[in-house]
């Protein structure tokens, strides 16, 4: 049997001090209790709600390569980042694609996990994503500020400049920075391949050979606005760094224009990807591809056309079909969501309860700041004493109102986006509808990879897993 572990922290649990490295050896215990052995271990360090291609992802290209394959994690809330992935997880068990087993938390989602297991896994998650959100929404508040005052949001430093530890701020590297615009220089003249130039920036200690995004990260270099000292945000849009630049916005502009004629000039080689790319084989053993016909209608054959094409919509629907039957029962969803509303009361509870003790810590201060005042006009007090004294009460008193502030703008456990999760489970082929074609692709390929196409009819491979293991 194949045994992974998954293991998982955000950006800011690594602040705090939580390391990956404990959270692997709890899975290694657990597995050696069960005498099993570990093949592969995923991991990432990130954050929480971020949707993308990462150790998650490679952990189900994983689980689609061995079906029934056993996955240790320390505990819920560390298997998956968001609800897309706790969707995921929730069709790919049932459907005998892998087994879950939490080390800490002491229980395992497999095919015929009892309902109270997935009442558990649900709740969990829901408490879990709720933690996710606030978090991130605790980081955005932080980015904002930086962006207002013209410096970066988040990640790295930029190739070519460096931060100063003591105050944060943007400081040129002297080192890379005249390599920086060399390399731009050299972009400009039109008379370097990408290649070349990417040979150099390696050469430079630029970039590294991380193999893969050797191009992206040389890409990403010259096309960043950052260099000519412009500060580009997804989110808050466009403005004048605080950062001194590196090159002109003339320089910059010529680069661009000079790698858009590279690029024409090596012509489009973009490949399609469809829906159904390399999850069906045809009965004589050849991969099903898909093809655009008429420039809109995309069909399905092997290469030796064994059977008339079939039309990607044909495929869906019976794809849809096979789905409709991995829906997890109402019931279940409805005992989730009574537990949930009794959690969000508790919750409310405690964060009244915490509102009110700093309000009270609050008024004590106060008072305590009102004495001193009268102890040094009454001359109780002498100068330094009572400067020393006051201005250690403010900064405390500052702290806690920002602390009431935070409690107060907390929002109380909002469930919805649960519910709407236990709709979504109830039927995953409205899950399916709404995913992008490269988020079908992966889901059809989880789910039914070296499945059959024969004569038009789809027959999904993941039944057959069932049938075994029952
Ligand atoms: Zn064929």
């Amino acid at each position: 049997m194949n045994a992974v572990i998954y293991a998982r922290v955000s950006s800011k649990e690594q602040q705090k001090g939580y390391s990956l490295e404990a959270q692997i050896e709890t899975c290694q215990i657990a597995a050696g209790r069960d005498d099993v052995k570990i093949d592969r271990i995923f991991q990432e360090a990130e954050s929480a709600s971020k949707q993308g291609r990462c150790g998650f992802a490679e952990m189900l290209e994983y689980i689609e390569k061995n079906k029934g394959a056993l996955v240790y994690v320390e505990k819920v809330d560390r298997l998956h980042r968001n609800y897309g992935d706790m969707a995921i997880i929730s069709v790919l068990v049932p459907a005998g694609a892998c087994e879950i087993r939490f080390a800490r938390d002491g229980f395992r989602l497999h095919q015929d996990s009892p309902p109270g297991d997935w009442l558990n896994f649900g709740i969990n998650s829901v408490i879990a994503d709720n933690y996710a959100r606030n978090l991130s929404r605790e980081v955005k508040k932080g980015h904002k500020k930086r962006f207002e005052a013209g410096r970066k949001v988040s990640g790295n430093p930029v190739v070519g400049y460096k931060i100063d530890p003591s105050n944060r701020q943007i400081l040129i590297d002297e080192e890379k920075a005249p390599l920086v615009k060399r390399l731009f220089e050299l972009a400009a003249t039109g008379c370097f391949s990408l290649v070349q130039l990417q040979g150099h920036a390696l050469e430079w200690g630029l970039v590294h050979n991380t193999a893969k995004n050797l191009a992206s990260s040389l890409h990403r270099m010259l096309h960043n606005p950052f260099y000519y000292g412009w500060l580009v945000s997804e989110t808050y849009g466009e403005k004048v760094g605080a950062h001194e630049p590196i090159i002109s916005k003339r320089l910059w502009d010529e680069v661009q224009e000079a790698i858009s004629r590279k690029c024409k000039a090596q012509g489009k080689r973009r490949r399609h990807l469809f829906e159904f790319t390399g999850v069906l084989k045809c009965e004589c053993g050849e991969t099903i591809v898909g093809d655009i016909k008429k420039g809109r209608y995309v069909y399905y054959n092997c290469r030796k056309r064994c059977y008339p094409n079939t039309r990607e919509s044909d495929l869906e629907d019976q794809f849809e079909q096979a789905l409709a039957k991995l829906a997890v029962p109402r019931e279940l969803f409805e005992i989730a969501v009574e537990e949930l509303e009794s959690e969000r009361g508790s919750h409310a509870q405690a964060q009244e309860q915490a509102i009110a003790d700093v309000k009270r810590q609050i008024g004590a201060l106060e008072t305590k700041i009102a004495k001193l005042v009268d102890e040094k006009i009454s001359g109780n007090l002498d100068e330094e004493s009572y400067r020393i004294a006051f201005s250690r009460a403010r900064q405390e008193l500052e702290a806690l109102k920002i602390h009431k502030g935070d409690l107060e703008s907390e929002k109380p456990l909002d469930f919805s986006e649960a519910e709407k999760l236990f709709e979504l489970l109830e039927n995953p082929v409205v899950l399916y509808q709404e995913l992008t074609t490269t988020g079908r692709n992966e889901f059809a390929k989880l789910l039914c990879s070296n499945s059959v196409l024969k004569a038009g009819t789809l027959y999904p491979s993941y039944r057959k897993v069932a049938a075994r293991q029952a």
